[in-house]
């Protein structure tokens, strides 16, 4: 549809970065034009209308969009972060990288048991970011019901590894 050929003319390729071989998605160019973002964020509203009670958005891209679809939901928003940048108390969860492993974060006692939790992130990879994510929102007694992204990278199998929690997954457009 139309918004799909609008992301796909405004988000940038970068070859080779920040690693020769990655071919990088930059969608900061989104942020140039208020009527795309607003129609982004309407894509991604009319996904979740009416099925979780708060969104979970994953540092810091995942911000950038989380926190509006939460408002317009008109539901709690919930920061997962990276490793020592939340105060205590917290909750985390640890998981592997390709080289070595990494911990994500959320401040205890935000979610609450039996939320149903829309995961949102910018863009969907390995999908090993997005699972411990949601890891993270399970051990605190909710349940995913949901995960949006802008962008999914399809033969990197992030939707496969999402599988397990038997959510939705949306996302705008793939490459
Ligand atoms: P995953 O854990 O492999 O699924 O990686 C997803 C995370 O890496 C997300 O938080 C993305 O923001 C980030 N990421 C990976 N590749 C790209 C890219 O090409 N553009 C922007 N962000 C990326």
């Amino acid at each position: 549809k139309e918004l799909i050929k609008k992301l796909e003319d405004t988000i940038e390729n970068i070859p080779d970065f920040p690693i020769p071989g990655i071919q990088f998605k930059d969608i900061s160019p989104i942020f140039l034009d208020p009527k795309l973002y607003e129609d982004v964020i309407k894509d991604l509203v009319a996904f979740s209308k009416g099925k979780v009670d708060a969104v979970c958005g994953i540092e810091s891209r995942g911000y950038l969009f989380g926190i509006a679809i939460a408002v317009a939901l008109e539901v709690p928003f919930i920061l997962i972060r990276k490793a020592g940048k939340l105060p205590p108390p917290i909750i985390s969860e640890k998981y592997d990288l390709e080289y070595g492993s990494a911990v994500i974060e959320t401040r205890e006692g935000q979610i609450k048991k039996g939320q149903r939790i829309l995961i949102h992130d910018d863009l969907l990879a390995t999908g090993g970011t997005t699972e411990a994510a949601a890891k993270l929102v399970e051990k605190q007694g909710a349940t995913v019901t949901q995960f949006s992204f802008l962008i999914g990278l399809t033969g990197l199998n992030g939707d496969e590894k999402l599988k397990k929690f038997n959510s939705e997954i949306y996302h705008i457009l793939e490459y």
